[in-house]
């Protein structure tokens, strides 16, 4: 997606990005090579001054005939040769015989004699005196074409390419990205030269042939750099092939818009920077992004498979799919922020957003992890807290105890002095034989089972229970009373129960105690209670305790009220009973996590 937000930008900046590659490839790139004649320069020379070696033949005539020679060139020198002659209304010789000699000129036959116009690699035999006067014009960036018969030299015609505006900003600007400056040409030296000196450029790579483009950019990328060349010219294609990432004008010749990998549909020098800072963005959104699926795949996936149960962190599979869901929406979005992407302009906020992403989605995260735990409270994890209080105490003077309906818990106490001590959200609380209250969570449990609607409706074959009515619900606490089925002494009785429930009342809080035996062992905890688990234990070899095994829950709060450190304590009055803790047992996400684990022997004495 970053790539795809990326292309797209450039796109609307006037950078055409072939793919992905480009975008990658310019984050690697070490050192860039730039064309001279169309890239740096304007690509458009002006005819500055026309010299006559030769008495016989004035400026005109020198012009004419270098005109006529090159009427038949595609050569950019060739055109400003020939829109001059235009503008000065010359008329054209004929020439036989037309040669284009590549980086070096051209020649023909004007009235049976050969004519030369290049540089001095085409026409080497020049006087000391000539030489001079042609050094001075390339000393000041001018490129000049001789023009010569066999063995004799008969002018010269000088051209001036001024460089572009902005180039030598564009050049800095890329140099303090890091990116080492190369200015490539087939011009000579000094030209060459004087140019490079005018834009601040330090490495010239001058007289190169046409075919050698290619290997001087070979010769660059040898010790392992990568090079981006860029080009305009019908000679700059097999270099930008070659080059690691080619860059091509849009004015420049199709050829060379074909080799490149990314074209500057705006002809604009500075488009290169941006260029390199659009696939810079690019990348470290893709690294963001990597990040990104991984942060959420670490976090996610063990809370989401409840590695952590046992720490208390537990999420929905329905939720984790939808925290899934929104790891890849903050991907896209974090993507979406490189639309944003102005070339001089720092992207604070699409550089902290990724930061404020993580922190807002870990906090979504939680958030998810939490409402997970509380919508699994309707199934089957919530773990609720102590019953407290007044609701604590008048329960805890009850009985209780508990049976299994598909391994599930029930938790069922019998208490007749109702005396408004409950909050009630629905029905009434005055219980009759075979009528019953509900806790919160268990009536909507219940409801969602369909096995009632409203209170006043009757249940059959429950628990013993022939017929028991529904009367009233009471309001949620977030404790195991939530959880609870309150009915009257006689029919307390009547009801069947696996594991009977010793309540002690202690600072307010209501503390469960489950008399375990070998056959009321909860199957969730099968292995971890074993039956000799249920006998006394030694301890100091002499004394004799009662195993404590407490659920994770409760064991986290006596932790966190220093009732106890772990395994191991010892407790010599526990409602009257001496017990060693020996087990704190896994978070099972029912309310047995709240409860303690003691075999028969144990009984609870008021404090
Ligand atoms: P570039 O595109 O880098 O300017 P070229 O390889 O096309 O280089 O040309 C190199 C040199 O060869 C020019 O600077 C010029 O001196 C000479 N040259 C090439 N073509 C012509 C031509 N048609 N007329 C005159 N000189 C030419
Ligand atoms: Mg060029």
């Amino acid at each position: 997606t970053a790539i795809m937000v990326a292309t797209g930008r450039g796109a609307e900046l006037g950078i055409l990005i072939k793919g992905g590659e480009p975008l990658e490839m310019a984050g690697k790139i070490k050192r860039i090579v730039f064309d001279k004649t169309g890239t740096l320069t304007k690509g458009k020379p002006e005819i500055t001054d026309i010299i006559s070696f030769s008495d016989s033949i004035d400026d005109n005539e020198i012009f004419r005939l270098a005109a006529s020679l090159e009427q038949k060139s595609e050569h950019a020198l060739a055109e400003a040769v020939y829109n001059y002659a235009k503008i000065k209304k010359l008329t054209f010789v004929e020439v036989n015989d037309f040669k284009a000699i590549p980086g070096q000129g051209v020649s023909g036959f004007i009235n049976n004699q050969k004519y030369f116009l290049g540089n001095n690699k085409l026409v080497k035999a020049i006087s000391k005196e000539q030489t001079e006067r042609i050094t001075f014009l390339e000393k000041q960036g001018k490129t000049v074409m001789i023009l010569a018969i066999e063995k004799q030299v008969l002018g010269a015609i000088a051209v001036a390419d001024t460089v572009k505006p902005e180039a030598k900003e564009a050049l800095l600007r890329l140099n303090k990205m890091g990116l080492e400056i190369y200015m490539i040409t087939g011009d000579n030296y000094r030209t060459a030269g004087a140019i490079a000196k005018e834009l601040g450029i330090t490495n010239v790579l001058a007289e190169v042939l046409p075919e050698d483009k290619s290997s001087e950019i070979k010769k660059l990328q040898n010790n392992g750099f990568k090079v981006a060349m860029v080009g305009d010219g019908i000679n700059d294609a097999p270099a930008l092939a070659q080059a690691d990432l080619g860059i091509a004008m849009a004015s420049g010749t199709d050829i060379a818009m074909e080799s490149g990998n990314i074209v500057l549909m705006k002809n604009d020098i500075r488009d290169v920077e941006t260029a390199f800072k659009l696939s810079r963005a690019a990348i470290n959104k893709i690294k963001q992004n990597l990040f990104f699926a991984l942060f959420y795949n670490v976090v996610g996936i063990p809370i989401a498979t409840r590695l952590f149960s046992q720490f208390g962190f537990v999420l929905q599979p329905e939720l984790a799919g939808l925290a899934m869901a929104l790891s890849s929406v903050s991907v896209v979005s974090n993507s979406l922020f490189l639309k944003s992407f102005k070339q001089n302009k720092k992207l604070l906020f699409s550089q902290v957003a990724p930061f404020i992403m993580i922190i807002f989605f870990s906090f979504l995260f939680w958030q998810f992890t939490n409402l997970s735990t509380a919508m699994a409270g309707m199934s089957e994890i919530y773990v609720p807290k102590v019953i407290r209080n007044e609701a604590g105490l008048y329960l805890s003077q009850g009985k209780a105890k508990i049976d299994y309906r598909k391994n599930e818990p029930k938790f069922f106490v019998g208490q007749e002095l109702w005396n408004n001590k409950l909050a009630l959200q629905e029905g009434r609380g005055l219980l009759n034989d075979n009528e019953m209250v509900l806790g919160f969570f268990e009536a909507q449990m219940m409801k969602r089972e369909k096995l009632f609607k409203y209170p006043g409706d009757e249940l059959k074959d429950f628990f013993g229970l022939n017929n028991v009515k529904i009367v009233g619900i009471l309001k949620p606490t977030g404790t195991v009373l939530d959880y609870v089925h309150l009915v009257n002494m006689s029919t307390f009785e009547k009801m069947t129960g696996s594991a009977d429930i010793q309540m002690a009342f202690s600072k307010g809080e209501t503390k469960l105690f489950y008399i375990t035996t070998p056959e009321n062992i909860p199957v969730i905890f099968r292995q971890q209670i074993k039956n000799e688990d249920l006998n006394l234990v030694g301890y100091d070899n002499d004394l004799s305790y009662h195993s404590l095994m407490i659920g994770y829950k409760e064991a986290q709060m006596m932790k966190r009220e220093k009732l106890i450190k772990g395994v191991g304590d010892v407790l010599v009055n526990l409602f009257g009973n001496k017990v060693l803790v020996t087990k704190i047992l896994p978070l099972s996400g029912t309310l047995l996590d709240h409860l303690h684990f003691v075999d028969k022997g144990f009984v609870v004495k008021a404090e």
